[in-house]
């Protein structure tokens, strides 16, 4: 649905009367849900209020259940990790709903055990449901994915988001300090937001084809669509930021820095980012967006992926620094190992994190030899040498609440599934593999995907059943090494140019 309309009362109406010629179509594409919201953000108190209409076709007619992950940042977290990702002196954020409204009746939300999901009761009826919530929250400081500095405010993961229902059940993970605790579908998303007329903002929809508004004095209404994205993150940008654009086939790369950053530095990221989209848009399939921005926030998360939008903090930004290119392209892979292909990455983070780095190896290595070989070395140097993990028990195909620390993530999440796909490149060769993942990427495109399904696709596409393999590598299952061995060895010989 194209229609704007922005005031709730009227998208109810609206929606009423549109919805059941969709319905009646069916099919997991055409039923993605629908996020409406109308925000205001005040840069200077650090305040996000608004509205948010969800209107989805519940697979458990009873309730659903929302993330409301600011939620988690307005009480203190203790341990290393939970510091690891704050930083110093972290400051609290408020989080208020203040109404609930299903099918424009109020109803009460129930906080569950765990600070980020919120389960909403839904009464047995079929057909779309609408759930309208109120919301005001204050931005907590910290160096995570939600927060702010004295030039810009970054929104990753602010919005509520559906939790999703599958064959396993609901998914109502906590969040977790490590990795990227997230897990969620292909939907729509119409998003107004005022602000003062002076600020910038980029965001997950294509912010130059927005349509901007003046409402009150000194401010502005954006109005934001973005069709088939799996969230939709934003960054508020005062007057010290600037941006470079390059055109790559049908999308605009954009890159935002400070007028404070070293430019050259900065040039080199955008160059990064602008090679490294065109490459995976060729090797693994086409990049469907008009827009790519590449955000240079505070906070120091060193990169986050959010769709058609990645955040890379400011220190990648200092003269000198090379950080930034790997970290980049890194991000950039997302846009299809997370973007395009979703997963759930509290259960399987190997699926994203591993594929967008074994990528990341092919660009680099492909642009820059010495810096790529010095990459692929030390990524194969930490995925092969596991006896410690053997010891401990820890594997790249485990919950993120398993990773003792983010050495061990970072090991086997990206090192060992990467050099996993790095031998598998060995065997079968650059072009064959780049093949193959493009199929896959094709065949789940908007979807989610499961390590089973991969699992099965690989057997597929290699003749013959890849399970010992799998299971060395990303079960870390030392029974199986030899057959792993062998396996890899049977399919450089079948596929061995001749
Ligand atoms: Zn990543």
């Amino acid at each position: 649905m194209k229609k704007w309309v922005s005031l709730v009362g009227c998208s109810l109406l609206f929606l009423t009367w549109m919805l059941p010629v969709n319905a009646e179509e069916g099919t997991a594409l055409t039923r993605k849900p629908l996020y409406q919201a109308d925000v205001r953000i005040d840069p200077i108190k650090k305040e996000v209020a608004g509205t948010v209409t969800i209107t989805f076709w519940p697979k458990d007619p009873t309730r659903a259940y929302l993330h409301l992950y600011p939620n988690v940042f307005t009480e203190e977290h203790q341990g290393m990790l939970w510091e690891e990702l704050l930083g110093n002196g972290p400051t609290l954020g408020t989080y208020t709903n203040k109404k609930l409204l299903v099918d424009g009746i109020a109803v009460a939300s129930k906080q569950t055990k765990d600070l980020n999901i919120f389960e909403v009761p839904l009464e047995g009826q079929t057909g779309p449901r609408t759930i309208v919530m109120e919301f005001e929250m204050t931005l907590p400081r910290n160096d995570g994915r939600m927060s702010y500095d004295d030039h810009s405010l970054w929104l990753g993961n602010w919005l509520p988001v559906l939790a999703v229902y599958d064959k396993e059940g609901w998914h109502l993970d906590p969040y977790e300090p490590v990795g990227d605790p997230f897990y969620s579908e292909n939907a729509d998303y119409e998003v107004n937001v005022t602000l003062p007329k002076e600020y910038q903002l980029a965001s997950t929809a294509p912010d130059m084809a927005a349509k901007q508004v003046s409402t009150r004095e000194g401010e502005k209404r954006i109005q934001l669509g973005a069709e088939n994205v799996r969230d939709f993150a934003l960054v508020v940008m005062d007057a010290s930021y600037q941006r470079t654009e390059t055109k790559v086939g049908e999308t605009v790369v954009r890159t935002w820095w400070r007028k404070t950053d070293d430019p050259e530095t900065a040039e080199q990221i955008h160059e990064a980012a602008a090679k490294s989209l065109a490459y995976f848009h060729h090797q693994l399939g086409a990049y469907p967006y008009t827009e790519y921005d590449v955000v240079r926030t505070g906070g120091a998360i060193n990169g986050m992926e959010y769709p058609a939008l990645v955040f890379l903090d400011g220190r990648h930004f200092f003269s000198g620094e090379e950080t930034g290119i790997v970290t980049v392209v890194h991000e950039t892979a997302h846009q299809w190992f997370y973007g395009l292909l979703g997963n759930n990455q509290v259960k399987e983070a190997w699926l994203d994190e591993g594929f967008t780095e074994y990528v990341t190896l092919s660009y680099l290595s492909q642009q820059d030899p010495l810096l790529g070989a010095e990459r692929v070395r030390r990524r194969l140097g930490q995925g092969t040498s596991v006896q410690y993990y053997v010891a401990e028990e820890q594997r790249p195909w485990q919950a993120l609440s398993a990773f003792p620390n983010n050495q061990s993530y970072s090991d086997l999440v990206y090192s060992r599934t990467s050099s996993m796909l790095w031998l598998l490149q060995g065997a079968w060769g650059e072009e064959r593999v780049h093949d193959v993942l493009k199929q896959y990427v094709e065949k789940y495109r908007y979807q989610v995907v499961t390590g089973k399904e991969w699992g099965a696709f690989l057997s597929e596409m290699a003749g013959e059943d890849a399970g010992a393999f799998l299971d060395y590598w990303l079960k870390v299952d030392m029974s199986q090494q030899e057959q792993a061995a062998a396996w890899l060895e049977r399919q450089r010989l079948k596929h061995q140019k001749k």
